[in-house]
């Protein structure tokens, strides 16, 4: 076992395995270092619904056998009204698709250490050099990668990362049987992924159901602990109150049932990044955070911000004298900003104002969404400003008043 490597990432989630094996291909030296022991790798970090898309799948050469249910079309719900579009997916079993990235990963000749809780850098003249792991270990490495979500220990002592307690989003989920898939007063749900946004299931959020065959779904709720949050929210109940509230309501769960051990909750921020990287340093996934804020897709966007910490990390040994100072470190930086998240503050922005919104102002969304052509929708989803404006009405100026008040607040 050697204790010097090219690279050291430091968790073994979407963002750091990915990184690892693009690296490992690229015939670096690479270790990830995963807190989890190997036999229940995943367990608290088996978080993820997990719905993604082909984009994700044929980038990142993710197998079928991963896949528990193939979608056709993505719904969205509001209180009293839906739209549909058709738009093929894939709900992933989380727990084999990260065992998937571990093996792929060592067969592309990267090492994977696991019970090695990475708790803080090794520094020399002020500069990462290693990490401090598994209580007093040491490894390491030219490069320094956290990649470990949310508790992002090295980030946050390097500075790089501020992730703030106001823009951290909770989710919850189970995994349920016996759900009325296609219940005659609601959209038909088979081979669909739902998100419903309704502030008296999820105040300040939404909620889901992703199909996953039969009459089993994975079913949840989040939201972000912010000022909208605490302004809807009811007393004294948490998020898991909200998911029991839902369960117990709602007519597709009458006759529904938890699958045993199938319960999966996580967070992560919603926030610009402060920073991405330093010398010898990048922090990749949700450590940064790369989600996108509105429909929380982490799993493709960490994916990227790790191949673009390969690539920075390609670049940075090719020359003769390799140079990972904080100045060639920030090649990740732009490959973030152009190619990973482009619309980030955009995005953030149309987040805020969408959970800003009313019931009644989601159903008529919904009526708008159904009635608009498909160009304008997607160039709306991807923050083209003047399509946005084309989903806003007259009626929306106090709507409009208050989240400008809150930016000038912020
Ligand atoms: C309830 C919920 C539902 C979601 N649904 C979806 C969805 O449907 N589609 C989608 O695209 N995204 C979804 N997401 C978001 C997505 O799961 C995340 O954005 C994604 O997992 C982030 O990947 P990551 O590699 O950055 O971090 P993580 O997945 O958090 O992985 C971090 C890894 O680091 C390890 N680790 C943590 N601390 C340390 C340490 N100190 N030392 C070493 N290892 C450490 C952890 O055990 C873990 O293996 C969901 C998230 C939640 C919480």
């Amino acid at each position: 076992m050697t204790d010097h490597f090219d690279v050291v990432v430091a968790g073994a989630g979407p963002a750091g395995a990915q990184c690892a094996r693009d690296l490992a291909q690229r015939g670096y030296d690479v270790v990830v270092l995963e807190a989890e022991s190997e036999d229940e790798f995943p367990r608290q970090s088996n978080k993820s619904t997990a719905g993604t898309f082909p984009s994700m799948m044929g980038s990142f050469g993710i197998p079928d056998d991963v896949v528990m249910q193939y979608t056709d079309s993505v719904v969205l719900e509001s209180p009293n009204e839906h739209y549909r579009q058709s738009q093929p997916g894939a709900v992933l079993e989380f727990a084999d698709f990260k065992r998937y990235l571990v093996r792929d990963g060592r067969e592309k000749g990267a090492e994977y250490w696991f019970d090695a809780r990475v708790a803080n850098p090794v520094m020399e003249d002020g500069e990462v050099v290693g990490v401090q792991y598994a209580g007093d270990q040491e490894v390491y490495a030219d490069i320094v990668v956290d990649a470990t979500g949310p508790s992002a220990p090295l980030a946050k002592k390097l500075g790089v990362s501020d992730l703030k307690r106001d823009k951290q989003a909770i989710g919850v989920e189970y995994e349920l049987e016996g759900i009325d898939m296609a219940h005659e007063d609601f959209a038909d749900l088979r081979d669909a992924m739902m998100l419903r946004l309704d502030h008296d299931i999820a105040p300040g959020g939404y909620s889901w159901i992703f199909h996953t065959g039969e009459d089993t779904a994975k079913v949840g709720v989040c939201y972000i602990k912010n000022q909208t949050h605490k302004d809807k929210a009811r007393d004294g109940m948490g998020i898991d109150d909200y998911l029991k509230h839902w369960l117990d309501t709602d007519p597709r769960f009458a006759d529904a049932e938890r699958i045993e051990g199938e319960h999966h909750r996580g967070s992560a921020h919603i926030q610009m990044p402060d920073g991405l990287s330093t010398d010898n340093f990048m922090a990749v996934g949700d450590t940064v955070p790369t989600v996108d804020p509105l429909w929380g897709e982490g799993i493709h966007k960490g994916m990227q911000s790790g191949r673009a910490a390969a690539i920075t990390a390609d670049r940075c040994f090719t020359p003769e004298e390799p140079d990972t100072s904080a100045e060639s470190m920030a090649i990740y930086d732009d490959l973030w900003h152009d190619r990973v998240a482009p619309q980030m503050r955009t995005r953030l922005l149309m987040t805020q104002l969408l959970y800003l919104a009313s019931n009644e102002r989601y159903d008529t969304l919904m009526r708008d969404l159904d009635r608009m052509n498909m160009e304008t929708l997607s160039d709306a989803n991807a923050g083209n400003l003047l399509s946005i404006a084309k989903l806003l009405h007259v009626g929306d100026a106090p709507l409009l008043a208050r989240f400008l008040r809150e930016r000038l607040s912020e």
